[in-house]
C-alpha cells in the first residue's frame, strides 16, 4: 500500500528531519509531512529585499572542537553521517550578561566566566566551583528525570542573588518553557551548552544545516510531503493508526512521531470511528501550552559592529538586578534583551552590519490587535531596540538600511505552536511516550530544544521507539 508507512514523522522542523533520516537510514519506510512548504521549523529563514535572513538562529549552542568524543554535537554528527567540517563553524567572539551593576563576559573558554566570577563575585567563587562540579557529574539526558526547579540547588551552592540571577539570563531565555526558573536537568542541559560548550555559527547560517539535513533525507531514501497538515491523528483500541491530512488523504503507520508540540499533539487526536463526527471525542486532559514567546527586530545597517569597536556577539541585558522572565502583562517586555550581532563570530560572512533585538512577548495581546494598531506597534519594538543597543553602546550611531519586525503571530503562523509559544509546553514528555500506543513526542516537548538539542530529541526519539522497539 502506497500509503502505509513504518514510521510517519509530524513537521519538518530539526527534530522532524533529524528523526526521519536516522529511521530511513536503517531502512524504515518513513514519510515526513509538513504543513508549510519550507523546512526548519521554529529555526528556518526568508528573504526579503533581496537579502537572506535566519529566523531562529542567533547562535548555535554546543560548540565542540573537531574530534571532541561523546559531546552532544559531535554525537548528533555522527549519527546523521555529517562530517564536522561541513558546518564551517565559527566561534563566537565573547558575550556579555549586562546588568545594571555588574557585566560578565563569557566566551567558549569557561576560565573567561571563572575569572569575571573572582573578579565582581570574589565570595562565591568556591561555592560556583562545587556548584559547576555538580552539573558536571549530573546526567541531565536521563529519559527518567524528574522535574524539580533549578533555582532551589542553585541556592544551595549560591548566596548572591545578583549572581544567580546574572547566571540563569541567558539560560532561561535560550530555553525555559517556565517562568521565572527552569526544570534541573534543562539548566543542566543548558548549563553545559552554553557555558561549558559555547556559541558558534555555520558559515551561511541556519540554510547550512537545514541543506545539510535536506541532502542527508534524498540520501536515505525518507520521503518528505509539503503542503500536508495534519487534520487528525487516528487511534483504536488504544493504539495509533495513522494520520489525515487536511487535504483529506489518509496516511497510514503503527508509529507517528510527533514533533508538533505536545498540546497541539494531543488536540488533534481522534478515535477512528468519530472521524466523521462533527464533535470527535478526545478525552485526554490537554497539557499546558507554554507561557513563553518572543517579538525580534532584524536591523541592517551601513556599518559592522566592529567599526564601532564593538566585539559582543550576544549581550543578554536587562535593566535591574531581577530579571523577569515571564510572559508580558503588555505586548513585550523592554526592560530585557537579547541583543545578537551575527557579524561577531570569528569570520564574519555576512556582506552588512546586522543586529538582532529580541524582547519576551505576550501571544493574546499581539493576536488581538488590528492591523493598523499592529503595524503601530511594530514600530514601536524597532525604536526600542534600537534604544537598547544605544544605551549599551553610546558611540554606536550606524544608518539602519533596512528593518523587519517579527511577532508570537507571526511565530503561530508559521509553526503552528499554540499561543506562538517558543519553548513549549512545561508538560514536557521526556521518554517521548504519549497515553496513545505508537504515538510519540520529539523535539521541543520531549524537553531536548534549541537547534542542536532538537536535532538529538529527534534522532534518540527514533532510536529508542522506531528501531530499538
Ligand atoms: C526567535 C527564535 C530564536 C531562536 N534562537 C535560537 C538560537 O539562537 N539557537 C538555538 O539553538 N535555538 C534557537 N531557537 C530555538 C530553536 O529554533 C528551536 O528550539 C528548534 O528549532 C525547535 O525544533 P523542533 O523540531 O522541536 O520544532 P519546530 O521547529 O517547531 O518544528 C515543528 C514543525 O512541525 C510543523 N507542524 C506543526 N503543526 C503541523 C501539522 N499539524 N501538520 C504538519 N506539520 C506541522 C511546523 O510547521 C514545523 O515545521 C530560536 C527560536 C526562535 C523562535
Amino acid at each position: 500500500m502506497d500509503n502505509k508507512y513504518d514510521v510517519i514523522v509530524i513537521g519538518a522542523g530539526m527534530s522532524g528531519l533529524a528523526a526521519g533520516i536516522r529511521l530511513a537510514m536503517f531502512g524504515k519506510k518513513v514519510c515526513i509531512v509538513e504543513k508549510h512548504i519550507i523546512t526548519g521549523g521554529l529555526n528556518s529563514y526568508y528573504t526579503r529585499s533581496k537579502r537572506d535572513f535566519d529566523v531562529g538562529l542567533h547562535a548555535m549552542t554546543n560548540f565542540v572542537e573537531k574530534g571532541t568524543r561523546k559531546r552532544p554535537l559531535t554525537k548528533l554528527l555522527k549519527q546523521l553521517r555529517i562530517p564536522y567540517d561541513s558546518l564551517e563553524l565559527e566561534q563566537q567572539k565573547n558575550s556579555l550578561i549586562h546588568f545594571p551593576d555588574f557585566k560578565l563576559k563569557f566566551n567558549n573558554d569557561f576560565e573567561l566566566l571563572l575569572s569575571q566570577i573572582s573578579e565582581y563575585f570574589p565570595h562565591e567563587v568556591d561555592g560556583f566551583n562545587k556548584f559547576v562540579e555538580y552539573i558536571n557529574e549530573y546526567n541531565e539526558v536521563a529519559l527518567d528525570n524528574k522535574t524539580f526547579m533549578a533555582k532551589d540547588v542553585a541556592r544551595k551552592f549560591l548566596k548572591d542573588e545578583y549572581l544567580i540571577e546574572m547566571i540563569f539570563c541567558p539560560l532561561l531565555i535560550y530555553g525555559s518553557a517556565w517562568e521565572d526558573d527552569m526544570d534541573f536537568s534543562q539548566f543542566v542541559i543548558m548549563f553545559k551548552s552554553i557555558y561549558l560548550e559555547g556559541f558558534c555559527r555555520p558559515k551561511g547560517g541556519v540554510r547550512t544545516i537545514i541543506n545539510l539535513l535536506l541532502n542527508k533525507l534524498e540520501e536515505s531514501g525518507c520521503e518528505l510531503k509539503f503542503r500536508s497538515e495534519v487534520k487528525n491523528i487516528i487511534k483504536k483500541d488504544g493504539k495509533v493508526k495513522g494520520v489525515v491530512l487536511k487535504k483529506g488523504d489518509i496516511l497510514y503507520a503503527d508509529k507517528v512521531i510527533s514533533s508538533m508540540g505536545h498540546p497541539e499533539t494531543i488536540k488533534v487526536l481522534c478515535e477512528e470511528d468519530d472521524l466523521d463526527k462533527e464533535t470527535q471525542n478526545n478525552d485526554q486532559r490537554m497539557p499546558k501550552v507554554g507561557p513563553l514567546s518572543f517579538c525580534e527586530s532584524i536591523v541592517c545597517l551601513d556599518m559592522k559592529p566592529s567599526q564601532f569597536g564593538i566585539d559582543d556577539t550576544i549581550v543578554f541585558y536587562n535593566n535591574s538586578s531581577q530579571y523577569h522572565y515571564q510572559k508580558p502583562k503588555d505586548l513585550y517586555d523592554n526592560r530585557s534583551a537579547v541583543v545578537c550581532f551575527p557579524n561577531n563570530f570569528t569570520n564574519d560572512d555576512l556582506e552588512e552590519g546586522i543586529a538582532r533585538v529580541t524582547f519576551m512577548a505576550n501571544y493574546n495581546k499581539w493576536h488581538e490587535l488590528e492591523k493598523p494598531l499592529y503595524k503601530e506597534h511594530k514600530s514601536k519594538v524597532l525604536c526600542d531596540s534600537l534604544e537598547i543597543i544605544q544605551s549599551i553602546y553610546e558611540d554606536f550611531s550606524p544608518q539602519v538600511t533596512f528593518s523587519d519586525v517579527f511577532t508570537p503571530t507571526t511565530i503561530k503562523k508559521y509553526t503552528g505552536h499554540f499561543d506562538g509559544t517558543v519553548y513549549g509546553s512545561t508538560d514536557k514528555l521526556r521518554d517521548g511516550k504519549t497515553k496513545t500506543e505508537g504515538l510519540f513526542l520529539c523535539g521541543t516537548d520531549q524537553g531536548f530544544l534549541g537547534i542542536v538539542g532538537s536535532m538529538l530529541s529527534g534522532i534518540s526519539m527514533a532510536n529508542l521507539h522506531g528501531l530499538m522497539e
